[in-house]
């Protein structure tokens, strides 16, 4: 990555967007966490890390944003390290990176698609816990779901995730 100088007040970056997907499938028995919310559910969603699939998507939206690749970049599965994990450490390394490149969050928007559990009694629970997890206030962050309608993937959860960085500002 170009080394760019931040503190040249000549310097007049454009934000970035950044979009991710994932998803994931149900297996019964397991926790069922959601943008970091464990939700009651008779089934979670399977993975090498929590299955998180929300903030899966959101990790590679980060990077994607700065062009920097994908969460397998920085956790490669084969990694022993990304088993069982919290899915808020991938989210943290996206973070450390978009400010190392001279940016912060703007928004982020979200639709999961699911068909079950119901994600609304969730969403506000959901959408604290992506705003604390990326320090910015819950108003620069849409969470929004969707059933599959008879798409074929009721057995799984998908996530697609868009953000919008804009430069930081210095005081
Ligand atoms: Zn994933």
């Amino acid at each position: 990555m170009n080394e760019q100088t931040l503190s040249s007040s000549a310097q007049i970056r454009t934000p970035r967007i950044g979009s991710g997907w994932d998803s994931h499938e149900f297996k019964p028995g397991i926790p069922l966490r959601i943008g970091g919310v464990l939700i009651p559910h008779n089934a979670g969603l399977a993975g090498h890390s929590d299955g998180d699939v929300l903030l899966h998507a959101l990790t590679d939206a980060l990077l994607g944003a700065i062009a920097a690749g994908d969460i397998g970049t920085f956790f490669p599965p084969t990694d022993p390290k990304g088993k069982g994990a919290d899915s808020a450490v991938f989210v943290r390394e996206a973070l450390k990176q978009i400010e190392e490149a001279g940016y912060v969050v703007g928004n982020v928007d979200s639709t999961s698609i699911l068909a079950a559990p119901k994600i609304g009694p969730h969403a506000t629970a959901i959408q604290q816990s992506v705003a604390e997890l990326l320090d910015v206030d819950p108003s620069q962050v849409g969470i929004k779901a969707k059933t599959p309608e008879g798409m074929g993937t009721d057995n799984t959860a998908i996530a697609h995730v868009a953000v919008l960085l804009t430069e930081i500002s210095w005081p």
